[in-house]
């Protein structure tokens, strides 16, 4: 999609801080932080909902999460940290390109 902002910033015409990146997603820096170290890991393709999952990017959410893991002391997250994912406007999804919101660096709430 052409006016997605995360299509854009896969594409590398919106700058964003990448903490990784290989030739299915892409891990950076959330530009409004909610906790001490909020990041996105979203995939390449452009697909918005959980609805949409099919074999193929059902598996690509596993790896993502299974990337996650095991990046969880590069990224700052030894202490552990919270996966969400936000499904439409009343939960707060602001970008239709779905994406994982990856929270830690300090005591989260239910924590
Ligand atoms: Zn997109």
């Amino acid at each position: 999609m052409n006016d997605c902002i995360f299509c854009k910033i896969v594409k590398g015409e919106i700058p964003s801080q990448k903490v990784y990146e290989d030739e299915e997603m892409l891990i950076f820096k959330d530009i409004a932080p909610i906790a001490k170290i909020h990041l996105l890991c979203i995939p390449k393709e452009h697909f918005a909902y959980l609805s949409e999952l099919n074999d193929g990017r059902r598996a690509l959410l596993g790896r993502m999460i299974e990337k996650i893991a095991s990046l969880q002391a590069e990224l700052g997250l030894k202490d552990g940290y919270r996966l969400v994912v936000n499904q439409g406007d009343s939960a707060g999804q602001t970008v239709k390109h779905l994406h994982i919101h990856i929270l830690g660096g300090e005591t989260l709430p239910w924590g």
